[in-house]
């Protein structure tokens, strides 16, 4: 007995087995008792006590070794105070720290019924405890609270042992992460009010000896012992990877709410038809709808008719064949008006390839897209500028060789001909055409036109254009100008004719024609408009340098007194009628007329009076000679009438007709009717009488004297040829 004794004292997890199994022993209907290896009986319960008729007191110092006897398979023998008896039993293995040992569910042989199940159950309910991390702690009546056992695996979990827990009573509470402590002290403050049987659960974490955190949950069961003393027992689970997962999972789920519902981006469920399941709040800044709003609804039912028409159209049959499908459309926001947002989307599979909807991210991009509109727009611009600069300074380089060439221009032809060369270059498309007013005739001829010729009229009066008769630029914008001038609708049969433009060419308040433009594709109107003007301006300045030219030319041509050519002319023209009647062997007539005693005229009624008798004689002259002679002035008070391709005979006729028609003038000065004069005139023909211009005048002058010579009044023709 005293080795068995000391046995059991040397194994203290023995002593706490018992007392761990007499806690819960009697939760259970089978009596039990607990075997050591060597077969001592190192428990029993209460039950199996009054079944083997063991004194309560004497059980643990009682060895069972000659007691029991195994005597078959699952059968013990057992002498007891009540006599030999026979028992079946149940057993299971227990390990418990370094004690090993068979609990045994005992039943009286030839008992009544099968408890085989129940014991099986009650080992099992044994078990759960037997083999979990306890602590074992207990309070004396109203004492303090003291640990008794600390099993192995709670030592696995804390990286403390037992003697450490028993040496230093605040390991526990010391070992418990701080943030952890004040709940535990509260969870420990509920000891003392637990009743029987009652249990209670905390979770918290645990700083291991290596200085892991660990999290537990400490399931502690009360239990009331007879003595009065309370049992407390902590089943410690490590729940660290729970707790690991939980939190992951935790923030997971934080990390996938902070970013559906913080990221502006619109994140969204959709099913197999395209329904709305799931809508990220965010939804509500991007579009103004609460996510519920549209919950059940599709996005189709928010876009764009244009923009879900193109959806259709491009993407309708291959959508579900796209990784990812990237859509830029017009959202209708709540408010009505519509932005522009990108969607994202990809079909959703599930394992076995069946489509599970779409997932959907949306952003908002129309800020994105106004700049970019904007963008476009303002290099739109640019270059429209840029073109318009390169256009004008082409225009200007245009303008500026017509400005050169009608500065060189000797005719109005000349700067008609520039004109409508170069008004194709300026302006492109349509047609025009340039009216010049015929002198004082109220008339303006067609000198030039351009593009489809065949609508401009040859002819217009300023009745018909409302530029000529109020001499400003007219303009039709497009076929709906109020009104438009005759010109422009009956020359295009009653249709308006737009783009059109008409600029009055005006010099010095003459309205010398119109310039018109019609139907052009480019430049642009006003540019037209600025281009007709300058082209009305230069074309005036052209015309009036080549009139104020004819003019200075003539002067320089004519005399001043009478308005006949001067010799100057006379020389330069009969030159040229000698040349022309040499190729065409024709005859030119030269018919020298000097007045007769001009002298003696003068000195009678003064040398004004002769001048006013030179002018009359010049327009009589001007007046009786035909288109193709030629009349001159040839010296004071000479002159010399060139006949071309006239015949001698016809010539003196015409010379004997002049000399009558000039002797029978009447000059009236100052009131008075002066008297007559008389002629003497000289004929020379050419070739007959000369060759050159020298000769042939020479010739009519000595024919001229000679008609002096037979008393004036009188026709001589040359005699001979003259050198
Ligand atoms: P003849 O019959 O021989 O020709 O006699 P004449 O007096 O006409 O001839 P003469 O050559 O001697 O004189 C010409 C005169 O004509 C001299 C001049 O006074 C006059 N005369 C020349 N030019 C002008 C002119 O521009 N105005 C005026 N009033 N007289 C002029
Ligand atoms: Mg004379
Ligand atoms: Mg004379």
């Amino acid at each position: 007995m005293g080795e068995d004794q000391t046995n059991r004292n040397e194994h203290p997890d023995f002593a706490v087995l018992a007392d761990f199994l007499a806690s819960f022993a009697d939760l259970v209907d089978s009596p039990l008792i607990l075997v050591d290896e060597k077969n001592n009986l190192r428990f029993a319960s209460t039950r199996a006590e009054s079944l083997l008729c063991l004194p309560t007191e004497e059980t643990a110092s009682v060895t069972f070794q000659n007691l029991m006897n195994v005597v078959d398979l699952g059968v013990i023998q057992v002498r007891s105070c009540a006599g030999e008896k026979r028992f079946r039993y149940h057993e299971l293995p227990v390990k418990w720290g370094d004690a090993s040992a068979r609990l045994l569910a005992l039943r009286p042989e030839g008992s009544e019924g099968d408890s085989s199940h129940a014991s099986r159950d009650d080992f099992n309910f044994l078990l759960s405890f037997l083999n979990s991390s306890v602590a074992i702690g207990s309070i004396q009546k109203e004492g303090p609270f003291s640990l008794i056992y600390i099993s192995p695996p709670i030592q696995e979990i804390t990286g403390y042992r037992f003697e450490q827990f028993l040496a230093d009573a605040n390991l526990w509470f010391n070992m418990t992460y701080m943030e952890d402590r004040t709940r535990l002290l509260n969870y420990w403050d509920e000891m003392y009010s637990m009743q029987d049987q009652q249990t209670h659960v905390l979770e918290y974490r645990i700083l291991r000896s290596d200085d892991q955190i660990r999290w537990v949950e400490d399931n502690q069961t009360c239990r009331f012992l007879p003595s009065g003393e309370r049992r407390f027992y902590s089943f410690l689970t490590d729940i660290s990877e729970r707790k690991h997962a939980e939190e992951e999972r935790e923030q997971t789920e934080e990390r996938y709410r902070l970013l559906t519902e913080t990221v502006s981006d619109v994140v969204s469920l959709l099913d197999n038809n395209g329904y709305l399941i799931y809508i990220s709040p965010s939804v509500e800044k991007v579009l103004g709808y609460r996510p519920e709003e549209l919950t059940g609804t599709s996005w189709l039912d928010c876009m764009h008719p244009e923009d879900r028409e193109k959806l259709m159209r491009e993407n309708g049959p291959s959508l579900l064949e796209r990784e990812e499908h990237i859509f830029e459309w017009r959202g209708r926001c709540k408010d009505g008006n519509y932005l522009w947002v990108e969607t994202r989307s990809r079909v959703i599979w599930n394992g076995g390839g069946k489509m599970r909807g779409w997932v959907c991210s949306m952003r908002e991009i129309d800020s994105h897209k106004k700049i970019e509109k904007a963008l476009t727009e303002t290099n739109r611009r640019l270059q429209e500028s840029i073109n318009e600069l390169e256009q004008r300074n082409i225009e200007a380089i245009l303008i500026n060789e017509i400005g050169e060439k009608f500065q060189t221009c000797h005719s109005q032809e000349e700067v008609f001909d520039t004109l409508q060369e170069y008004i194709p270059k300026l302006i492109k498309g349509g047609r025009g055409a340039l009216y010049i007013g015929q002198n004082g005739s109220g008339l303006f001829d067609r000198q030039a036109m351009w593009g489809e010729s065949k609508m401009e009229s040859p002819v217009l009066t300023p009745e018909f254009c409302w530029s000529l008769s109020r001499g400003q630029v007219f303009r039709v914008r497009d076929g709906r100008s109020p009104m438009v001038c005759r010109n422009l609708e009956e020359s295009y049969s009653g249709m308006r004719i737009a783009p059109c433009l008409c600029a009055p060419i005006i010099v010095q308040r003459e309205t010398l024609g119109v310039i018109t433009f019609k139907e052009w594709q480019s430049p642009s109107f006003e540019r037209v408009e600025q281009l007709a003007v300058t082209l009305a301006e230069k074309v005036g300045m052209a015309l009036m340098n080549i009139r104020l030219r004819e003019t200075l030319r003539m002067q320089s041509l004519r005399d001043a007194l009478t308005g006949l050519f001067n010799r100057r002319y006379l020389d330069e023209t009969l030159e040229r009628e000698l040349h022309r009647a040499l190729r065409a062997k024709q005859t030119i007539c030269v018919v020298m007329i000097d007045i007769d005693h001009f002298k003696k005229y003068n000195d009678t009624y003064g040398h004004d009076a002769g001048d006013a008798l030179l002018q009359l004689f010049g327009k009589f002259l001007q007046e009786h000679v035909r288109g193709s002679d030629i009349a001159c002035r040839y010296g004071g008070e000479e002159f010399v009438v060139v006949m071309p391709d006239t015949a001698l005979d016809d010539s003196r006729k015409r010379a004997e007709q002049l000399r009558v028609g000039l002797k029978n003038l009447t000059l009236i000065y100052q009131g008075k009717q002066l008297e007559g004069i008389t002629v003497s005139v000289g004929i020379a023909v050419f070739p007959e009488h000369g060759l050159t211009l020298r000769s042939l005048l020479k010739a009519a002058d000595v024919a001229l004297y000679s008609a002096k010579n037979q008393g004036r009044d009188c026709v001589a023709v040359a005699l001979g040829k003259s050198n």
